[in-house]
C-alpha cells in the first residue's frame, strides 16, 4: 500500500504539497465543467410538457376511456430543488467538519438521522447521486437528453467533496448509507480478502449500469434505480423480491457494516476512485501517529489497513477516533502517561515490523 492509499501522510498531514495525481484529479473535475454548463443550457431551454397534453387523447382512443387527470407529476419547484442542494452541502460540510476538526461522532450521527429522514423518507430516495450516474452517462451519448441541474449537482458535489475531504457524503448524507448505518449493531471484522475481492463487484455493477444507460433510447435501462434495494422502504412500497433483498441486506448489515456500500454501490466505486486523490483524507489520529494498533478493530468497514484509514474505503464515520489514545488525550479523557502505558502494552502485537519478524 502506498501513502496515497491511506490516511498516512508524511509529517502527519502537515505536507500540503499537491501531488501530480491530485492535480490530475482536479483537472478531470474541471474538464467536467463545460459538460455541466452545456447541460444547464440544454435543460433551461427545454419546455416542460405534460404527457397528459401530448399523449393520445380520449377521442383518439375511443370507447369508455377516461383520461387520467395527472399522468406525470409536476417538476419540483426551483426553491425546493435549491433546498435539496443546500441540505446536501450542509450535511457534507458538517461531516467534513466533524471528521477533520471537531472529531465528534455525535455530529455524524445527527447528520445520518437527519439525512435518513429528509433524503430518505421525505424525498423518497430521489434525487440521489447513485442513480444520477446513469442520467449523466446517458446524457453524454444522447444529445436529446438533458440532465436537470439539481441531478447534475447531486452527481458532482459528493465527488468534489471526496476529492477535498474524503468520502464525507458516505459518512452520513447518503440515505442508503444512513439506513445501513442505523442498523449496525454488533459489527464483526471480515477477512481483508473478502473486502478486496468482493469490493470489485461494485465496479462491475458500475460498468453494467453505464452500459445499460448509454444504449439507444428504446433499449435504455436504468438498472441502479430498478434494482435499488432500499428505495422500497423509503416509499413504503415496492416489488416483493426487491424489498426482500433490502431486508436481507439490512439483516446482514446488523453484523457486517454496510454490505451494499462495500460490495455493491456503483457510485461508491466512483467515490472510492476519486477519494484516493483526496487532499485532506480522514486520519484516525488528531495529529501525530502513534502506530500503537489500538484502533485496529474499531472500523466496522474494514477500512483500516496498516494502522491507517484507507482513503478509498474509509466511509468517514468517525468511529475509530474514540479508540485513539492521542484523541482521548485531546478530549482530556486520559493523561500522557496513560498513552505511554497503552502503547507499550499494545506495540509488540501490532507493530507491523514485529509481526513480520514473527512470521
Ligand atoms: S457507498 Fe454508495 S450507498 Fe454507501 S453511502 Fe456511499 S454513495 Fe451511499
Ligand atoms: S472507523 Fe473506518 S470508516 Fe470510520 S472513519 Fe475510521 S477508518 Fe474511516
Amino acid at each position: 500500500m502506498t501513502n496515497a492509499d491511506c490516511g498516512c501522510n508524511m509529517a502527519n498531514q502537515k505536507d500540503r504539497t499537491w501531488t501530480a495525481r491530485q492535480l490530475m484529479a482536479v483537472l478531470v473535475l474541471l474538464a467536467l465543467l463545460p459538460y455541466a454548463l452545456a447541460q444547464a443550457q440544454d435543460y433551461t431551454h427545454q419546455e416542460y410538457t405534460r404527457q397528459a397534453t401530448t399523449a393520445p387523447q380520449v377521442d383518439d382512443i375511443g370507447g369508455d376511456y377516461a383520461l387520467p387527470e395527472v399522468q406525470q407529476s409536476l417538476p419540483r419547484s426551483v426553491w425546493l430543488q435549491g433546498l435539496d442542494v443546500i441540505l446536501l452541502i450542509a450535511g457534507m460540510g458538517a461531516i467534513a467538519y466533524a471528521v477533520h476538526r471537531g472529531r465528534r461522532r455525535w455530529v455524524i450521527t445527527v447528520v445520518t438521522l437527519g439525512s435518513l429522514a429528509y433524503f430518505g423518507f421525505y424525498r423518497q430516495g430521489c434525487v440521489c447521486p447513485i442513480g444520477a450516474t446513469q442520467n449523466v452517462a446517458a446524457s453524454i451519448v444522447d444529445p436529446e437528453l438533458a440532465v436537470p441541474m439539481v441531478v447534475l449537482v447531486f452527481f458532482l458535489l459528493p465527488l468534489l467533496a471526496a476529492l477535498l475531504f474524503g468520502r464525507v457524503f458516505c459518512g452520513g448524507v447518503c440515505p442508503l448509507g444512513a439506513i445501513q448505518d442505523v442498523v449496525l449493531l454488533r459489527p464483526m471484522q471480515l477477512p481483508a480478502w473478502i473486502d478486496r475481492w468482493g469490493g470489485l463487484f461494485k465496479y462491475v455493477y458500475l460498468g453494467l449500469a453505464i452500459w445499460f444507460a448509454v444504449l439507444p433510447a428504446e433499449q435504455r435501462d436504468f438498472i441502479i434505480c430498478r434494482f435499488d434495494p432500499f428505495v422500497g422502504f423509503f416509499r413504503m412500497t415496492g416489488v416483493a423480491w426487491l424489498m426482500g433483498l433490502g431486508v436481507a441486506l439490512l439483516l446482514i448489515g446488523t453484523v457486517i457494516g454496510r454490505p451494499y456500500c462495500r460490495f455493491l454501490c456503483p457510485y461508491g466505486g466512483l467515490l472510492a476512485i476519486v477519494s484516493r486523490f483526496s487532499f485532506w483524507p480522514v486520519s484516525i489520529t488528531p495529529d501525530e501517529e502513534l502506530d500503537c494498533g489500538l484502533c485496529v478493530d474499531s472500523c466496522p468497514f474494514g477500512a483500516i489497513e496498516d494502522l491507517r484509514a484507507k482513503r478509498s474505503t474509509c466511509l468517514a464515520c468517525g468511529r475509530c477516533f474514540a479508540h485513539c489514545p492521542r484523541q482521548q488525550l485531546k478530549w482530556g479523557q486520559i493523561e500522557l502517561v496513560d498513552i505511554e502505558n497503552l502503547v507499550s502494552e499494545q506495540k509488540p502485537a501490532s507493530d507491523p515490523a514485529t509481526a513480520k519478524a514473527a512470521k
